[in-house]
């Protein structure tokens, strides 16, 4: 019996981009390879606690290369979980992962697929790069039937049946014409020296009448003594757990001892990946108990904001028994989170140290990070300590909440700040005006995020945040300049008021414009105008929408001659176009769209004109 079957089109589209464009970095493929049989290897640990048959077949897990130089060919084998006909189907050929198509997207983006490879779970069709045929014999453990998968991967695929007296997986490559370095065994044991020595289980180099060779380290990488570690076996460490192909921006190693114990090794990319604000994003940590894999889907190990942190906790302490599902609401593991979260806040602590290298975190994953002020109540405070932001007082730098407390001049102790989506169009918001004129400092803050934890956090060292909205009565300024008489002002007022009804929920003549003629603000306290606009955005009802205010200046020369037109009722329809357009350029300096561009820019080209 054989089946012959097409590889779904994106699987067609990726194995070109692997095969094609990887040229250089051939030898990854024995990574992933090897990668992968690990990955089975710890599967099948998993189903031998809970199995009695399956514990008693299983002998020593282990990964062995097998290289034929007369033939041309390698065979990496593991005896593992193996796969099924289904899971060899569905793997490896047809029902694409998700992953498949995001790679095939991304690839084809910024070309550089060897980074990606790993990352969107593509990893076996390196087997490619280096064979133009590839024989896959596998049984699933506690299956009678065996399977042979064959491809040369260009196609598709076939599948018969086979023999095979042990659980497990054989892949053979057939090697291409350029690719026969890879039968030296020197050069392998080079290659997984490089890449796999972490790996928990021993990598076997088949030498034939020679003999067996283990050529890794083949103990669990965290439970080595640091000092027996090198930077390059964390990195690869690395690379092998995240997928990832930078190198860590960070690296914590620990052993947590007390009422429950567990080490931990830990990193944080260098690299933000591409998934970071999808919804349905796993967090990066895996569960060990005791060196046995659990599971990579303990949502209860790790806080949302901290899903940029990838690693391994292993504890004794853990039940082996216990179900994966009851695992998320074990008290055990709400301690393990508890001690791991505050473990990274203080080495993130640490770091701010130095700016440079810190800001290289905090581009990442910032935004990430500060959810936590937002859901963290515990860490609130601590969290809000490592959050960087922009500030009128420096032109690119990014400024800590400490740094801004300790330069506040006033008694009164307020951290004011204003939201939006362009650091570049906050700092020209008219709303600055006043606190560019008095010297007070504001934090533009443009992550989504900001406008939610602001409203949780009421104060910061005994600073209170205040959106520039919240201007106190008593920031005024001492003005000279000629300001618009108060009859006319008024006047224009409540012309401007009636236009804008439906618009603004009031127009009012305000001190603390300096320089725009009108503004766009919000009734003290109230929803803010961006906040607004993201929730409309993400369709949601705004059934709280803010007053907003119009805000006019009475010291601009075009706020004065306007209220002076008033006094003349002929001058009506020219007063309510300019209002008209005075009203489209708050908006537009809020960074709000206008709602009829085309009269706006008509208007505008018209007074240009009349100007020249
Ligand atoms: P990933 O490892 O990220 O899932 P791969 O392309 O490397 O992506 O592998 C695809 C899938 O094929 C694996 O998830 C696994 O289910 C299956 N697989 C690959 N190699 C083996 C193996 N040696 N033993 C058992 N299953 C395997
Ligand atoms: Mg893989």
């Amino acid at each position: 019996m054989s089946d012959k079957m097409n590889f779904q089109a994106d699987v067609s589209k990726m194995l070109n981009i692997v095969v094609n464009s990887l040229y250089s970095e051939k030898q990854i493929f024995l990574r992933e390879l090897i990668s992968n049989a690990s990955d089975a290897c710890d599967k099948l640990k998993y189903l031998a606690l809970t199995n009695p048959n399956i514990a008693k077949q299983s002998g020593q897990l282990k990964i062995i290369l097998s290289a034929d130089a007369k033939n041309n060919t390698l065979t990496v084998s593991d005896n593992g979980i193996g796969m099924n006909k289904d899971d060899l189907i569905n793997h490896l050929g047809t029902i694409a992962k998700s992953g498949t198509a995001d790679f095939v997207k991304n690839a084809s983006e910024n070309g550089s697929a060897v980074e990606l490879i790993g990352q969107f779970g593509v990893g076996f069709y390196a087997a490619f790069m280096v064979a133009d045929k590839v024989e896959i014999i596998t049984k699933k453990a506690g299956d009678d039937a065996a399977w042979k998968w064959e491809s040369n991967g260009v196609d598709g695929f076939e599948i018969t049946s086979a023999n095979k007296d042990t659980n497990g997986t054989d892949i053979k490559l057939y090697l291409k014409d350029d690719a026969k370095d890879y039968v030296d065994t020197i050069y392998l044991r080079q290659i997984v020296r490089t890449y796999s020595d972490h790996i928990s289980y021993p990598i076997i180099l088949n030498l034939g009448e020679a003999g067996e060779e283990t050529i890794n380290s083949a103990s669990a990488l965290w439970t080595r003594h640091k000092s027996e570690i090198t930077e390059e076996n964390y990195k690869e460490f690395y690379h092998h757990i995240s997928h990832n192909f930078d190198d860590p921006w960070l690296t914590l190693h620990f052993k947590a001892e007390g009422n429950i114990e567990y080490t931990g090794l830990l990193f944080i990319p260098s690299d933000a990946p591409y998934d970071l604000f999808q919804p349905d994003r796993k967090n990066g940590l895996k569960l060990y108990v005791n060196k046995v894999f659990i599971s990579d889907k303990v949502e209860a190990l790790i806080p949302a904001y901290m899903r940029f942190v990838k690693g391994v906790i292993d504890s004794a302490d853990l039940p082996l028994n216990i179900s994966r599902e009851m695992l998320q609401y074990s008290p055990l593991i709400e301690k393990i989170k508890h001690g791991t979260v505050s473990r990274i806040l203080k080495e993130l602590k640490k770091r701010t140290k130095n700016y440079d290298d810190y800001m290289k975190f905090w581009k990442n994953f910032g935004a990430v990070l500060k959810e936590g002020i937002y859901e963290d109540f515990g860490n609130r405070e601590e969290i809000a300590g490592l959050a960087y932001f922009a500030s009128t007082a420096f032109n690119d730098k990014l400024s800590s909440l400490d740094e801004y407390v300790e330069r506040i001049k006033s008694d009164k102790k307020n951290i004011y700040y204003i939201t939006g989506d362009d650091v570049n169009v906050l700092r020209n918001n008219p709303q600055l005006e006043i606190f560019n004129a008095k010297g007070i400092e504001v934090l533009l803050l443009t992550d989504p995020i900001d406008e939610f934890w602001v409203q949780v956090l009421p104060n910061y060292k005994g600073a209170v945040f205040k959106h520039v909205s919240q201007v106190e009565d008593d920031m005024v300024l001492q003005r000279e300049e000629t300001k618009a008489d108060e009859g006319s002002l008024q006047k224009l007022v409540t012309l401007m008021s009636e236009m804008f009804e439906s618009e603004v929920g009031k127009v009012v003549a305000t001190e603390k414009l300096t320089k725009s003629p009108v503004s766009l603000t919000v009734e003290n306290g109230q929803m803010s105008l961006h906040l607004e606009r993201l929730m409309r955005n993400h369709q949601q009802q705004t059934a709280f929408a803010s007053t907003r205010i119009l805000e006019i200046n009475p010291y601009h020369p075009l706020i004065i001659k306007l209220a002076d037109m008033t006094m003349d009722e002929s001058n009506k329809q020219k007063i309510e176009e300019i209002a008209k357009m005075l009203l489209d350029q708050a908006k537009i300096a809020e960074g709000e769209a206008i709602e009829n561009p085309s009269f706006f820019s008509e208007k505008m080209s018209e007074y240009i004109l009349k100007s020249l």
